[in-house]
């Protein structure tokens, strides 16, 4: 069966900067056709959960606080680059929005849930290393 990445929050993971987790139907069934690999680049990355949430800021990822996490973003999204390598995925299913996960959307780093065009550091990471992405609102083109 192939081996798919998955972010471990849309399999009910309360892996969630705030504590929660969002578990999707559509994604849980793929486990019919694909072995599903649950990762969460922001814990792998070091992060507690629950977290205080961040936005990306030009090439910075900053907390809500003013702390600056691009150490803690680069490092989760490197591991989950590592644990998809090791497995052989070629497709990975990722959150929406999320300053990791997102693809195409995420928040604009002005912590007014403004949206704009951009992916998080794990989506962008993933695709530069030819693996593709879909965001759980993208399952039929799996
Ligand atoms: S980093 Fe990804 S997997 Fe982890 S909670 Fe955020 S969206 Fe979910």
């Amino acid at each position: 069966m192939e081996k798919i990445i998955v972010s471990a929050c849309l399999l009910g993971v309360p892996c969630r900067y705030d504590g929660k987790s969002k578990p999707s139907e559509e994604v849980i069934a793929l486990k019919e056709k694909y072995e599903l690999i649950p990762v969460c680049a922001e814990v792998l990355g070091g992060l507690s959960t629950p977290r205080i949430g961040a936005e990306i800021v030009g090439d910075k990822v900053i907390r809500q606080d003013g702390v600056d996490v691009t150490y803690e973003y680069h490092k989760g999204a490197s591991e989950v680059l590592k644990i998809a390598l090791e497995n052989g995925c070629t497709k990975a299913v990722l959150k929406s929005k999320s300053p990791s996960c997102g693809k195409g959307k995420i928040y604009d780093g002005t912590y007014t849930r403004t949206l704009i065009d951009g992916n998080g550091i794990l989506t962008d990471l993933l695709l530069k290393n030819n693996i593709k992405v879909y965001s759980e609102t993208e399952i039929d083109k799996l």
